[in-house]
């Protein structure tokens, strides 16, 4: 039998963010003049990176100078330990106590970012730091409690998820969990004893990450040897569970830390690379988009309510979504580089960092879902096993005209395959996620339909009464909010449905080029295979829609045992004593959840 949970007790989620400017080194302090400075461990100040402007022309306000406020500032003298006190530090005891924390380093190339998340021997990254705190904190807590620490440490790369503690790791899968909210299928997940191997271990990682070579900026194109740059991001997270010792009834703490070197800010258009390495700069902008669009719009949130959090549109944000949301903390530390050449990309970071100080605090709400939704999934396994069958019945029609020619261009076949049944994995997963976006607004916006008729009530009723016009106001002003809401929801929806229809041409693009290839009478074998790849796809994803109508079960099920619990208590009973008559009647109920 499943146990009885109480529901999570909401806490406001904060977004702590932080900013380290590394100093010149010492090949840069022979060309580059430092233009940052540090005030009052907040201010960033950025100067002018032409220096030769006239005393007139920085007093009239014509200087390039620019000035930020952040939660924290580090200047070039702070290290990680530093960076890491005033960060990640105050937040491992709630890892150990079931809460889920997320940190990441965002900043161009040649920032920082690897070297404030992995560091040094001497000067250990807050990867680093934050495991030997949690050995620290074990050995502290180990009589009461028993602790698993786990953790795994993987890249997204071109919207693809590599294992980076496999040495040829391959494509793996993302997996929405109920229980355990997203997970990477496949992943290696290895047990940790001490902080002390796990540098080697991330060193190894580090060096099985995509890196080219570029002259994307300023510094790089006036030295000779081109600057590696990062074009994945890279995510090593740590499990903690805890279990008390000693109880017969014992309950398991999960708590989740994030920690994520991002790839290279600076935009893909500022390299001089072509083809693939675009789509490379496209896709990896998709993800760091997608963050500052989940950012921006958890600021929204806070303020309004309701709004849409798109963590669907990329990899990265489904990863970190548990991280971001909900009752996590996350601090983002932006990195910036002091050397006047460095001027543009500093100040876009700084920009980015301060639109994301926005969100300060934010509830997580506790949206409803609605039953129409499993009405929808159904309709899409429907059509798709349609469609299935159609595919196999076409199939077998064709198998009777195919010759049985033997392969002649074997190798340009497999690749073309290959390319083929990427592309069609990959339309079937965005067809899947775009669904369910779409799903998610349009649930959000019935919820938010309900208030406006609600408001509406309420206005006309007020205005009949000549009641209380501060309220009226109040009443006026917050239907506004919704109704902003609903555009702004709307808007998002009509997006995902034109990427839907685009996502639906490449389908049948992808479906056309099967056609032709067997109508042109390619080998039989590789067709085939293809058409199974189809089939699989298509199948995958009615599996998908068959866990997404699960998931909403369970979410709904969940949801009604959350009402009970709120039913219980606001009868007057406390925690105890709703345990002590559960016990009576013999019904088993989770007590304990973290605060
Ligand atoms: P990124 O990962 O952002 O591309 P790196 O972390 O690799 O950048 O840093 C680029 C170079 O600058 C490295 O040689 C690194 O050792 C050095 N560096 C970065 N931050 C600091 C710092 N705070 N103090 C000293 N050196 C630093
Ligand atoms: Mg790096």
């Amino acid at each position: 039998m499943r146990a009885i949970r109480p529901p999570e007790s909401k806490q406001a989620t904060t977004l702590l963010v932080a900013v380290r400017c590394r100093p010149l080194t010492s090949k840069e302090q022979t060309k580059s003049r430092d233009i940052l400075r540090v005030v009052d461990d907040k201010v960033v100040v950025v100067l002018d990176p032409d220096s030769s402007k006239e005393y007139l022309d920085r007093v009239q306000n014509r200087s390039k100078e620019k000035k930020y406020v952040f939660d924290v500032a580090f200047g070039p003298e702070c290290s990680n330990k530093d960076v890491y006190n005033v960060t990640v530090g105050s937040m491992i005891e709630g890892v150990l106590r079931g809460l889920n924390a997320t940190v990441f380093a965002y900043g161009a190339t040649g920032s920082g970012k690897t070297h404030t998340m992995a560091g040094l021997p001497e000067d250990p990254g807050l990867m680093v730091l934050s495991l030997q705190e949690i050995f620290g904190l074990i050995t502290k807590q180990e009589q009461e409690h028993d602790f698993e620490v786990t953790c795994s440490y993987l890249e997204v790369y071109n919207e693809v998820i590599y294992d980076l503690l496999e040495k040829s790791s391959g494509h793996l899968e993302l997996r929405e969990d109920p229980d355990q909210g997203i997970t990477v299928a496949g992943l290696k997940r290895i047990q940790v004893n001490s902080a002390e191997k796990i540098l080697e271990l991330l060193n190894l990682g580090n060096s099985r990450r995509k890196t080219e070579s570029t002259n994307a900026n300023a510094t790089s194109s006036r030295q000779p040897n081109a600057l590696i740059v990062c074009r994945s991001h890279a995510v090593l997270e740590i499990i903690v569970k805890r279990k008390q010792r000693n109880q017969y009834r014992s309950q398991v703490l999960r708590g989740k830390l994030a920690l994520v070197d991002l790839a290279g800010s600076e935009r893909a258009s500022e390299t001089n690379n072509a083809g693939q390495k675009l789509r490379d700069g496209a896709n990896i902008n998709r993800s760091l988009l997608a963050l500052a669009n989940c950012i921006n719009a958890l600021g929204k949130q806070q303020k309004k309510g309701l709004a849409y959090v798109p963590y669907r549109n990329s990899k990265l944000t489904r990863l970190l979504k548990d991280g971001l949301s909900g009752n996590s903390r996350t601090v983002m530390v932006a990195t910036v580089s002091c050397a006047d050449d460095q001027y543009h990309h500093t100040t876009n970071t700084l920009k980015y960092a301060d639109r994301a100080k926005e969100i300060k605090t934010h509830i997580q709400t506790n949206v409803g879902t609605v039953d129409a939704h499993v009405a929808d999934y159904q309709r899409m396994i429907d059509n798709l096993q349609v469609e299935v069958s159609q595919l196999r019945r076409e199939l077998a029609e064709k198998e009777t005209q195919l010759s049985s020619r033997t392969p002649e261009k074997a190798d340009d076949e497999l690749s073309w395959l290959d390319v083929l049944s990427h592309d069609i994995n990959e339309n079937v997963e965005m067809r899947v996620n775009l669904q369910k976006a779409l799903f998610e607004l349009e649930d959000m916006n019935l919820h938010n339909r309900m208030e406006l008729q609600q408001l509406d009530e309420l206005i006309a009723q007020h205005q009949d009464e000549e009641g209380d016009g501060e309220k009226l106001d109040d009443l006026i002003e917050r239907r506004q909010v919704v109704l902003d809401n609903i555009r702004d929801n709307d808007e998002a929806g009509a997006h995902y449905r034109q990427d839907i229809e685009h996502n639906e041409k490449q389908r049948k693009e992808l479906q056309r080029q099967i056609d032709e290839a067997i109508s042109s009478n390619r080998n039989k074998t590789y067709l085939r295979i293809l058409s199974q790849y189809r089939l699989l796809g298509m199948t995958n994803m009615e599996l998908q829609f068959q866990m997404a109508i699960r998931d909403q079960i369970i979410q709904d099920q969940r949801e009604a045992l959350n009402n009970m619990w709120r039913l219980l208590e606001s009868s007057g009973l406390n925690h105890d004593q709703i345990l002590e008559i559960a016990a009576q009647q013999g019904i088993m109920i989770e007590d304990g959840m973290p605060m």
